[in-house]
C-alpha cells in the first residue's frame, strides 16, 4: 500500500488533486505526520473531514515500523531500536542525549536536555564493507525507501520531542543512492513537515564522489562528513575500500571543490586503530593533506565490534596525534562516546538483536 512518508510534498498535491481535495489538505495531513502528534492513524486526524480519513485508510498507510527490540545505556542517554521493516529487514536507530550544559537548570529529560540527536540508517547492512565496522561486515541486503529513513526519525520522535540533530550516520552509505536520501533529507527540513534546520543535519560519507557534488549543488546548509581513516591509498584501499573507486586525490579534489562552491567547512572522521593509523607519521601526513582546508577533524575511538581485526588506539597516543593536528592548526575534536555498552556506538549497529 501507497506509504504517504514515501510522497514527496508535490506528489502528495497531484494524490489530492486526484482525489478532488482542495490543496490545503495536504498541508493539514502533513502537520499531523511530521509536525503535531506524528501520528500513525488518521482516525486521529480530527479536523479531516470522515471521507478522506476513511479513504487514506483504505488506500495509504503512514509507515511506523514497530520496534522489535529497545535497548537503553545504564545512564540512560543512550537509546537504540531495531525496528522491522514491512519485508521483515531490520535495521537499527539511535537516540543520544545529552546532558545540559554545566550551570543550567536541571529540567526533566528528555525534554531539560539540551540535544536530542537521532542516528539514521540509510541501507540495511552496507556494501562498502569497511573490516572495522559491523555493518560493512554484516554485508548489504537493500537501500531503504525515503519514507522509511523518515520513519526512524519520526518513531524517535514520539518520546524525545523536540528533536534538536539528525546524524546520518547509521548503517549504509547514504549517497550510494543520493535521491532517496535526499528526499528523506527534504522531509525533514521542510518548514511545512518536520521543519528541522538544514544545519542541524549531518551526512557521512565514506567517500561516494557524485554525492559529494550533489550536495554542493543542493543549495542547503546541510553539515558534510567525510570517512576519512587513513592519510594514504595504500591503507585506505583497505580500511575504506570504496577508496579503490574514488582514491584520495579524487575524494580530496571533490572536497576541495565542495568547500568552494558552500563555503562549509567540512569534517573528517578519523577512527583510531592501534598500530594501523595512529603513528606520528601519519598524524603529519594528514596535516600535508587537509593544508589551508576550511576543516574539522574528529578522532573517533575505535569501537569494539565481533569481526574487526584492529584495537583502539591507547590514549597516550590519540593525544598526541590530536596535538600534531593542533599544532598544524587544523581544529580537532575527539568524539563523545555513547553507547558503546549497548552496541549503539559508531560502527556496532546490525540488523540483528544480538
Ligand atoms: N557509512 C557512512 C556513515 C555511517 S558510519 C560512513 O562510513 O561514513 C559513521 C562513522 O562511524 C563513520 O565515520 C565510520 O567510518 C565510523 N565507524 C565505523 N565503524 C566504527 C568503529 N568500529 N568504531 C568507530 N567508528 C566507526
Ligand atoms: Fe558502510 Fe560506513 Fe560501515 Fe564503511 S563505516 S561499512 S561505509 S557503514
Amino acid at each position: 500500500m501507497l506509504d504517504l512518508l514515501n510522497l514527496t510534498k508535490i506528489q502528495m498535491r497531484d494524490l489530492f488533486a486526484a482525489w478532488n481535495e482542495p490543496a490545503y489538505r495536504v498541508a493539514q495531513v502533513d502537520r499531523w505526520i511530521y509536525g503535531r502528534e506524528f501520528a500513525t492513524d488518521y482516525q486521529a486526524m480530527t479536523d479531516l473531514p470522515r471521507g478522506l480519513r476513511e479513504r487514506l485508510t483504505a488506500e495509504t498507510i503512514i509507515g511506523a515500523p514497530p520496534a522489535i527490540a529497545k535497548t537503553a545505556s545504564t545512564d540512560g542517554l543512550t537509546r537504540k531500536v531495531l525496528l522491522q521493516l514491512d519485508d521483515g529487514q531490520t535495521i537499527e536507530t539511535v537516540l543520544m542525549l545529552y546532558p545540559d550544559a554545566p550551570g543550567s537548570p536541571a529540567l526533566e529529560e528528555p525534554r531539560g536536555l539540551k540535544r536530542r540527536t537521532v542516528c539514521i540508517s540509510t541501507q540495511v547492512g552496507c556494501p562498502i564493507g569497511c573490516p572495522f565496522c559491523a555493518t560493512g561486515q554484516a554485508g548489504y541486503i537493500r537501500n531503504l525507501t525515503p519514507g522509511e529513513i523518515v520513519a526512524q526519525v519520526l518513531h524517535l520522535a514520539r518520546g524525545a520531542s523536540p528533536l534538536t540533530n539528525v546524524v546520518v550516520m547509521g548503517m549504509g552509505e547514504p549517497f550510494m543512492k543520493f535521491d532517496v536520501t535526499w528526499q528523506a533529507i527534504e522531509s525533514l527540513t521542510d518548514p511545512a513537515r518536520f521543519g528541522l534546520g538544514a544545519r542541524r543535519i549531518t551526512v557521512s560519507t565514506s567517500g561516494e564522489i557524485p554525492g559529494i557534488e550533489r550536495l554542493a549543488r543542493e543549495k542547503q546548509q546541510i553539515n558534510l562528513a567525510i570517512s576519512l581513516h587513513a592519510p594514504d591509498d595504500e591503507l585506505r584501499d583497505v580500511l575504506v575500500p570504496l577508496n579503490r573507486k574514488y582514491p584520495l586525490r579524487d575524494l580530496m579534489r571533490a572536497v576541495r571543490a565542495y568547500v568552494e562552491q558552500t563555503r562549509r567547512r567540512v569534517t573528517f572522521e578519523y577512527a583510531l586503530m592501534d598500530g594501523v593509523n595512529d603513528q606520528p607519521w601519519q598524524a603529519r601526513a594528514l596535516t600535508q593533506m587537509l593544508r589551508g582546508l576550511l576543516c574539522h577533524v574528529n578522532l573517533i575511538p575505535l569501537n569494539p565490534t565481533a569481526t574487526s581485526p584492529y584495537g583502539r588506539t591507547p590514549y597516550e597516543r590519540v593525544r598526541t596525534f590530536e596535538q600534531i593536528l593542533r599544532d598544524a592548526g587544523i581544529p580537532t575534536t575527539l568524539r563523545v562516546e555513547k553507547g558503546i555498552e549497548i552496541a549503539a556506538g559508531c560502527g556496532q549497529l546490525r540488523q540483528s538483536k544480538k
